[in-house]
């Protein structure tokens, strides 16, 4: 591939752009906006898209090393942020598409490119999703994809209890580990007040954490054990979501040296959140 259409991507059928360019942080996936998919996947079924970030680039409050949209700094959005009309506008035409056509989506999922709280009217859409949702597919879920860094904001946490699947990330309660791997953009970030604020949601929370190894620039990033997987289980009690979701790297990363965890490995952090009485779900 040439440095040309390395640094155009290639777009896929479904819309998405893919990055494969070997230069670190330049690899990626930005997906359209303001809805992708269907993606049928084994796990969630029919999960239909909604990207509330720019269509051409990555906003989010962290930086993760293995984030799948690649660094922030490399595909830095020239659109907007969609608007709320063109968010509802353009869920309606696909749910009624969806309706006359199929496949039936299972759940309507907040994701793409970067943190969709980070979107003005997020608590706004999250009411018109709903809406639309109770109109067209009454059984399907709504699932928000959340990094949890604005969790402190009133109308984003009372739009998040009102979604099925408020899934909240946080990888490790060690604060270097998550200036090393997650990356926040703000200097503010304490994760001991995100996971009391979590605990506010009163079990109304999954918590989703991605469990990985290797090294990045050199650097251990393991977080797999006790060193790591102790005082998480802790913060993980406080919280006391309805269930834990562990996972580990699936595609190309934009750090090159990460590692999956294996199998073995994920199954003892899963069977350890069990013990606790809460449900784990485990993907390799
Ligand atoms: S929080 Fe999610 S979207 Fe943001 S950088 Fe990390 S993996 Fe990427």
């Amino acid at each position: 591939m040439s440095k040309d259409e390395e640094n155009k991507g290639t777009q896929r059928q479904d819309g998405t752009i893919v990055y494969s360019s070997e230069t670190e942080g330049k690899r990626g996936i930005i997906f359209p906006s303001p809805i992708f998919g269907p993606i049928h996947s084994r796990r969630l079924g029919v999960s239909l898209g909604v990207n509330l970030l720019p269509g051409d680039g990555k906003v989010c409050s962290f930086d993760c090393i293995y984030c799948e949209c690649g660094y922030n700094k490399s595909f830095p959005p020239h659109q907007k942020f969609p608007t709320r009309t063109s968010v509802r506008q353009a869920l309606q035409a696909k749910l009624q598409e969806m309706k006359e056509k199929g496949p039936e989506p299972d759940v309507i999922t907040f994701a793409g490119n970067g943190e969709p709280t980070m979107h003005p009217r997020f608590a706004d859409i999250i009411d018109d999703v709903i809406l639309l949702r109770n109109e067209y597919f009454p059984e399907a879920k709504i699932s928000v994809l959340s990094n949890a860094t604005r969790i402190f904001r009133q109308d984003v946490f009372d739009a998040l209890l009102k979604v099925d699947n408020n899934i909240l990330k946080i990888d490790t309660i060690n604060p270097a580990y998550i200036r090393m791997v997650d990356r926040p953009i703000s200097t503010q970030y304490n994760v001991e007040k995100i996971v009391s604020r979590m605990a506010e949601f009163q079990g109304k929370c999954i918590v989703q954490t991605m469990f990985l190894k290797g090294t990045h620039k050199g650097k251990d990033v393991s977080n797999i054990s006790d060193e790591f997987v102790l005082p998480w289980l802790e913060a993980i009690q406080r919280i006391r979501p309805s269930e834990v979701m562990i996972y580990t790297i699936d595609r190309t990363t934009p750090s090159p040296f990460l590692e999956k965890a294996t199998p073995a490995e994920l199954d003892n952090i899963g069977d350890r959140v069990q013990s606790l009485g809460i449900p784990c779900q485990v993907s390799y």
